[in-house]
This record gives structure tokens, sequence and C-alpha cells, in this order.
């Protein structure tokens, strides 16, 4: 569910890193509840990372272009993301430092695994 917690992640970016659980971007049937705005985009990008970590190990990650833009213009960074000591997923963008985890991203649509 969209709730506070949704947007105090959103609000974590700007402090650094972006601790998500993907759990509260979606709705009981395991959709992405967000409909528009910053969350809807936010949602998109986590499961976008989500399914191209956890979509086959064996093969190169296909890469994910980084979501900022820093002065108005795309970042032309592309993602560094792989999986933590306990599953999650971390990612950052090593052209402007954008970084963050996803956590609870198991059994959810975008689990490839
Ligand atoms: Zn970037």
């Amino acid at each position: 569910m969209v709730g506070p917690r949704t947007y105090r992640a959103i609000m974590d970016t700007m402090r650094g890193a972006l601790i998500t659980d993907l759990r509260h971007f979606l709705e009981e049937r395991g959709c992405i509840a967000p409909t528009h705005g910053p969350a809807r985009h936010l949602a998109e990008f986590l499961t976008k990372v989500v399914a191209t970590v956890s979509h086959d190990l064996d093969e190169p990650v296909a890469p994910i272009r980084c979501r900022r833009r820093p002065g108005r213009k795309p970042c032309p960074g592309f993602l560094d993301a792989q999986f933590g000591a306990d599953f999650e997923i971390v990612w950052e963008c090593p052209e402007c430092g954008d970084h963050g985890v996803i956590t609870h991203w198991q059994n959810t649509f975008w689990d490839l695994m």
C-alpha cells in the first residue's frame, strides 16, 4: 500500500541511500499501487531493477539507466546492481552516486528467479 512509508522512502533519496521495501509500492494483487507522480516513477524504477537483477544469474545484466536528472538533464549513468548479503538488491549509479537498497522483492511479479 502507498502510505506514509512510501513517501518517507522518497524523502530518504534526498538524504542519501534510498532504502525501499518493494511491498510498500504494491497493492493486494501485487500490482504497482501508485498510479501517477513521483511514487509511480519510483515504483517503476524499482521493479525494473528487481526484474533485471533477478532474471538470470548466468546472463550479463541488461543496463538500467539512472533515474536522476541532475540540472534537468538525464544522468548518463547506468546502474551497478547486485545482491547483498541477505539477498536484498543493492544498486548504485557510478556517475552521480545515487544509490539504494531494495528489500522484500521476493515473490513479487518482478522476482524472476
Ligand atoms: Zn546517475
